[in-house]
């Protein structure tokens, strides 16, 4: 609860002098997340976006108390309280989320419906709609005020001045409302746990002044514009002392534009390493992230401009933390396809991205995934779409596999209608196209990416499916791991790949400490099968795994690369005088 003392809060009636008064209200705030997914920010657990940060920013200024909940807590019994509800949202681009779902349209206006205060709605969702159905007007008029700009900047209006006015923030207020607003994370449910912060570096993209991709809202931001390293650098630290441990610097059109050189002037624009080295740099030395991973990339921009490109790459292996991806849009191979929606790159320039983050990025890494590397994005249902582009595409990824080059993930989903109509040409074809591609693409790489036996570090579990636990490391596209038996839920651990999907990996816990482990765990074990385990579970405890061998038949070799015996477990078998609780020293004799 809240008390008397922390609702105080007063602003001007209006700038001008004709409302002279300040007036004393009693305002709290809450912040009801309901989860953005852009095509340059994502914000569904574990990632916190900036929004809900922004906004706090704004509140904290003011002074003004507030709390924040998700629609996930909401889903849970959380009610908005208070005077003001804020409501941020609008996950744009279809994603398939392990947990956490974006709220829909009908839970937003559940909430609304029931709170009796003043509601302000915000955010992708006003501007851009809800994937699959722009028209969000009905939800709308539930609010009493509907933000198209920037919610925060409205927001520091109307309770700052008092003056509801409907405007983007400058570049100063960005940085600062972040920065402020960082202790806000402390009331997200992943805090303490995977949660991972989106860091935005810009907003729109260079390729503006062409109107951009066919079907994408970065271009309708207009010019780029940048937060200065010094800014973004700030706001991990406060994030940072906030207790935040893993970052994405994922809000950007692309990570090789960031103060590029030539934006408004050309398409494909200089890269500069030397901000990019101050942005790095400077991060590790306000915090030392667990992970510290990036998000898109323009693969025209990487190819055209080779040599700052693999500067950067340098920058990226050097300063960002392994298992890192960088998405490549592509959209398609076909030049038919390419030419009709304004898209960026031809398949050559894409193939020369892909070999470009192969040769630096490809080493194994300390959490058991690759350094860095690249991922790629078809799109369906783009203008000009024909039979042969589906064959070109599987065509073009062939390639990729011939050169045996790496891709980490390949995402292939439906245009958004948000900038104009697009349909799918052949539905009978496209799902040919994406199956071909988890079959006879997906899961070859898969092996390539994390081989059978593959240690992976920091593995969380999030969620049971049936007698399945679910997990993944905390980054950018990480990799869904199913251990095939029930751990709890929320706790980071090593496991071990012992087999392959399309875009998952089944493992086990390693080591396994066979004093210890359940029987399901056990038997999970390559070899052990359920005989066995029931044997070991009889059996325990062991002292040594040349006994478990001889219990079970299976050498010591195999039994070491799963097991392990930990120390407390694999004590000597305590002597007959210290059992039942009582221990004879030497000169009590
Ligand atoms: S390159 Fe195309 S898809 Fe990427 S941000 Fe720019 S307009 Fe959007």
């Amino acid at each position: 609860m809240w008390s008397a003392d922390h609702l105080r809060f007063s602003f001007r009636l209006g700038a001008s002098p004709k409302y002279p008064y300040r007036v004393t209200l009693f305002v709290f705030v809450t912040i009801f997340d309901g989860y953005v997914d852009e095509p340059a920010l994502l914000g569904v657990p574990p990632y916190i976006s900036p929004y809900p940060r922004l906004i706090a920013g704004v509140l904290e200024e003011l002074e003004i108390p507030y709390e924040y909940i998700t629609v996930d807590m909401w889903r849970e019994g959380a009610r908005p309280r208070g005077d003001v509800l804020v409501v941020t949202g609008g996950a744009i681009v279809p994603g398939r989320y392990l947990r956490g779902m974006p709220a829909s349209v009908r839970e937003i206006a559940d909430v609304a419906s029931a709170f009796k205060g003043v509601k302000i709605i915000g955010g992708p969702l006003v501007r851009f709609g809800i994937t699959g159905r722009k028209d969000v007007s009905s939800l709308l008029r539930i609010f009493d005020h509907v933000v198209s700009r920037d919610l925060e900047a409205f927001l520091y209006e109307l309770l700052g001045n008092g003056t509801p006015e409907d405007r983007w923030r400058t570049g100063e207020e960005w940085s600062r409302w972040l920065t402020l607003g960082a202790p806000m994370v402390r009331g997200h449910p992943d805090h303490g746990g995977m949660l991972i912060a989106e860091i935005e570096t810009s907003r729109g993209c260079p390729r503006y002044i062409s109107g951009g991709c066919s079907f994408c809202t970065e271009p309708l931001y207009g010019k780029p514009v940048f937060r200065p390293p010094e800014d973004i650098i700030g706001e991990i630290k406060a994030l940072w002392e906030n207790g935040v441990r893993h970052f994405r610097i994922g809000g950007q059109s692309c990570i090789f534009s960031y103060m590029a050189h030539g934006v408004g002037e050309r398409e494909r624009v200089r890269p500069n390493p030397r901000a990019l080295r101050r942005l790095f740099q400077g991060i590790w030395k306000v915090a030392e992230p667990d992970v510290l991973h990036v998000d898109n990339a323009n693969p025209a921009v990487m190819a055209e401009h080779e040599r700052e490109a693999m500067e950067i790459l340098d920058i990226l292996v050097k300063y960002t933390t392994p298992g890192n991806v960088l998405a490549l849009g592509m959209e398609s191979a076909d030049p038919v396809v390419i030419e009709a929606n304004n898209l960026n790159a031809q398949p050559e320039e894409v193939m020369r991205a892909i070999e470009m983050v192969n040769e630096v990025g490809r080493e194994r890494g300390e959490n058991g995934m690759p350094r860095l590397l690249p991922g790629l994005n078809f799109l369906l249902g783009l203008r000009g779409e024909r039979r042969e582009t589906y064959t070109i595409n599987m065509e073009f990824l062939r390639d990729v596999m011939r050169r045996g080059l790496l891709l980490r993930r390949i995402n292939v989903r439906k245009v958004v209608p948000v900038r104009g109509e697009f349909r799918i040409k052949s539905t009978h074809l496209a799902r040919k196209f994406r199956d071909e591609v988890r079959r006879e693409i997906e899961r070859k790489m898969l092996r390539d990416v994390v081989p059978w036996g593959t240690v992976l570090r920091n593995v969380w579990s999030e969620v049971h499916v049936g007698g399945y636990t679910y997990c993944r490391q905390v980054g950018t596209y990480p990799l869904t791991v199913v251990l095939p038996y029930r751990v709890p839920i929320g706790i980071p651990m090593d496991v071990k790949v012992v087999a392959h999907g399309d875009r998952s990996v089944t493992a086990v816990r390693y080591p396994v400490d066979p004093n210890t482990a359940s029987l399901s765990e056990l038997k999970a074990v390559p070899g052990v099968g359920e005989k066995r385990a029931a044997r070991i579970i009889r059996m325990r405890p062991f002292h040594s795994l040349s006994e478990i061998s001889s219990a079970t038949g299976l050498s010591e070799e195999e039994l070491s690369a799963f097991m392990s015996l930990s120390s407390s477990s694999s004590a000597p078998p305590p002597s007959p005088s210290s059992r039942g609780g009582r221990v004879r020293s030497r000169t009590s004799s």
